[in-house]
């Protein structure tokens, strides 16, 4: 009852204007009474980590109970006035609103559930304008829930078995937002929060002892200790970094003396600045020299996960972790990103409509049907989770196919235990769920985490759990996707033949055609004319490389000035692509990387020399001498290149039957690399290419981006070409131009540099 505790009066308002004027409409076109599903999920786990956990519930049991829309929320819309200047919605609208009693059926995960990318977390069916009118508040419990209760697992998971105390209210996004991330933070790991209404609301442990402005309102600092000893002996932390830490630990130690001459226990000391490090393993020494071995150091100063890890490799002396802002803000992920999709939709008796939304973006592409999540198991714990549909009969082996590659599978052995995430919590309308208390919620968490290899809760570059379709839902989903393709395909179709009737009628209307067009092309539409090399400007690089990123193409040894197939002077872009890296937050590469017997290599071609063409079907396959053949010296990146900062490696020309020049795609133009769907999840617009060889991979990746929908752009003195008779670097440059590939060279980039993300792995993929 904590929301309405604190919120006294209805929250059915709590939602966006379109869920109501949405409502309206249907109410009014009577498509009020369909049943729909609706699945609450995010799309990419948060803070690039492996898991989050699963928060939200306890707030959305409160808030469904409740919800009515009462006398003041329809007097309220009743004022509301549309863009005629009558009112937004009618008189029985609101009699119907306030008449409406909630007779969906819920399911969802309890509070502290380990969940996972594109896995449900609330499944909401009943009449439409129930579901949608539920859509906003519950987007807004779970997001941020979810979120915060995730960061303080890896803070958790970072400080091991020590305490935490959060105590970031007076930096968290006000009010709601500090009360929440307060709740939040303890289901995730936090042991006690500073904020005393979170305290008095959820249960939750309080804590806290004294300031700055403490030590500050006395003449001197040991004064203000002993005064505050006497003012509460049970409850004392010194602050001890008001002045100087040493001398403040000198006082503590002091203070702490006198304390116990009175038979009281001196708790600790609190360091808020400095090196935390240096200065918990000195004041650690002082105290234990003192004789107070037990006295706890509790050290604050914006800590996070990473700071706790890199204060533990320097064997900091902490004993409590006080984390604030940080962990209250969500740094550096201000949001998750969830989202509620409609699934399936019916009238009456019919069956089931089954339903995806279709993005260019295989990642915006929501799942059909009515969906569960079923976790399996064996005896080393976790193995992976496979999201069904609740109407078909499951297969007694299951396979689960990766929603963004359905080349990855899995097959989950028979044999395997499972239970199923989601959990009934409201039927018809009435609650069949008794919420549990938030410590056994929190001690869930810890549970469920014991049962997960440690290579999937690794803050950095964490193992992927697998979680998949399983496969009969993959199925009807890639039908269905194929479905609206199609319908899409026709429609435009047709929409194309009138508009060119109209044209020849009456020599107006198709110049808005061919906007509308150009929108939905997935691909970038350039007219030769406009883009003769002469014509082109300089290019507009962004504001900012936020959503930019470098892609270094095939800098290897293989095509070293002295590789075995050598690029004149390759090495020279070793110190320019150091360079360039430290502007850009996202750095990727691209790897040639061939089996022995690849279809490149003239050797495996009897009848074949290096510089003879071989047809290869859908493409004429140039032949090399033997490069860059996985695993081996040419393979590897160019020496001195500061690998360090490539977040991302992708391999390519791993099939023998297949070249691969463009970091994209394949010769064949059938097999993608992943970085198209990789940098498009990173929310990139703008990629600056770099490498090797100008007029092979350099060339053939441009112009892919292009194709892609990005902005490209070639940075000239960070590439080297071969140049010889047939295939000259000028020539390619001239098609590059020609394709809409902006040109710059490195000192037009004066970006500011940004810091490098230890612990990255090196050639990950
Ligand atoms: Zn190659």
């Amino acid at each position: 009852m904590a929301l309405y505790r604190l919120y006294r009066e209805s929250l059915s308002l709590l939602t966006d204007l379109y869920q109501l004027t949405m409502a309206y409409a249907h109410w009014k076109t009577g498509s009020h009474t369909k049943d729909a599903v609706f699945h609450l999920s995010f799309r990419k786990n948060p803070f690039n980590g492996g898991y989050a956990v699963g928060c939200g519930l306890s707030t959305m049991v409160d808030f469904i109970e409740n919800f009515r829309f009462d006398q003041s929320d329809t007097d309220y819309l009743s004022t509301l006035k549309g863009h005629d200047d009558k009112p937004l919605f009618e008189e029985k609208f609101l009699s119907y609103l306030s008449n409406l009693r909630l007779n969906v059926d819920i399911h969802a995960v309890p509070d502290g559930t380990i969940v996972f990318a594109h896995e449900p977390l609330v499944r909401v069916s009943g009449p439409i304008i129930q579901c949608q009118l539920l859509e906003t508040a519950l987007l807004t419990m779970f997001n941020f829930q979810t979120l915060i209760a995730t960061k303080a697992a890896r803070i958790r998971e970072a400080a091991g078995e020590k305490s935490i105390l959060e105590f970031g209210l007076r930096r968290a996004q006000g009010v709601d937002g500090g009360l929440t991330a307060s709740l939040s933070a303890h289901i995730g790991g936090c042991d006690a929060t500073s904020n005393v209404l979170a305290g008095k609301l959820f249960g939750i442990p309080v804590s806290g002892t004294h300031a700055h402005s403490w030590v500050m309102s006395f003449e001197d600092e040991l004064e203000s200790f002993k005064a505050y000893a006497k003012a509460m002996p049970n409850n004392c932390v010194f602050l001890v970094d008001t002045y100087d830490t040493i001398d403040g630990v000198l006082n503590a130690i002091e203070a702490a003396r006198w304390l116990k001459s009175t038979g009281h226990k001196f708790l600790g000391i609190r360091l808020d600045s400095g090196d935390l490090a240096y200065l918990s393993i000195e004041a650690r020494k002082m105290l234990d020299e003192a004789g107070f071995e037990d006295a706890a150091i509790v050290a604050s100063n914006d800590l996070d996960e990473h700071i706790i890890n890199s204060l533990n490799a320097q064997n900091a002396k902490i004993s409590v972790w006080g984390v604030g802002t940080k962990l209250v803000t969500a740094f550096d992920q201000p949001a998750l990103g969830g989202v509620y999709k409609l699934s399936a939709i019916k009238d009456g008796g019919e069956a089931w409509k089954y339903k995806v939304k279709l993005s260019e973006q295989a990642i915006k592409i929501s799942n059909p049907g009515i969906q569960q999540v079923r976790r399996f198991m064996d005896e080393d714990g976790y193995v992976g989770d496979m999201i069904f549909n609740v109407e078909d009969k499951l297969p007694s082996e299951c396979t689960i196919v990766d929603p963004l590659d359905m080349t990855r599978r899995k097959r989950i052995a028979a044999e395997c235990k499972f239970h199923d995430l989601l959990v009934p919590v409201f039927l018809n309308g009435r609650k069949v769920y008794d919420v549990p208390s938030v410590q056994s919620t929190r001690s869930f968490v810890r549970e469920q985490l014991q049962n997960f290899h440690p290579t999937y809760k690794r803050i950095m570059n964490p193992h992927q759990y697998p979680v998949g379709l399983e496969i009969g839902l993959h199925e009807l989903k890639t039908d269905l996707i194929l479905h609206e393709r199609e319908n899409l395909q026709t429609r435009r179709d047709a929409s194309v033949r009138t508009a060119k009737t109209k044209k020849q009628n009456s020599g107006v209307g198709a110049e808005k055609v061919s906007n509308s067009r150009k929108q939905n092309s997935p691909v970038s539409e350039i007219s030769p004319l406009s883009l003769k090399s002469e014509s082109v400007s300089p290019p507009s690089l962004p504001g900012s490389l936020e959503k930019s990123a470098l892609i270094i193409v095939d800098a290897q040894k293989g095509f070293g000035s002295s590789g075995e197939l050598p690029v004149a002077r390759a090495e020279e872009i070793v110190p320019v692509v150091n360079k360039l890296m430290e502007q850009f937050p996202l750095v990727v590469a691209t790897q040639d990387w061939h089996p022995a017997d690849h279809i490149s290599f003239a050797i495996n071609h009897a009848d074949k020399k290096i510089g003879d063409t071989l047809n290869a079907g859908s493409y004429e396959q140039p032949l090399f001498p033997m490069h860059c053949i996985e695993n081996t010296k040419g393979a590897q990146f160019l020496d001195n290149l500061h690998t360090e900062r490539i977040t991302r490696v992708f391999k390519k020309g791993t099939d023998p039957d297949t070249d691969c020049f463009s970091g994209f795609f394949d010769c064949a133009g059938g097999k993608a690399t992943e970085m198209d769907v990789f940098l498009k999840d990173s929310g990139i617009e703008h990629v600056f290419v770099a490498g090797l060889a100008t007029n092979y991979c350099v060339k053939e990746t441009a112009l892919d981006g292009i194709k892609l929908g990005f902005k490209v752009i070639l940075i000239e003195d960070a590439c080297r070409g071969i140049d010889k008779v047939g295939c000259r670097v000028k020539t390619a440059i001239e098609e590059m131009k020609n394709g809409g590939v902006a040109f710059v060279t490195s000192e037009q980039m004066n970006y500011p540099t940004v810091k490098v993300q230890s612990g990255r792995k090196k050639g990950k993929r």
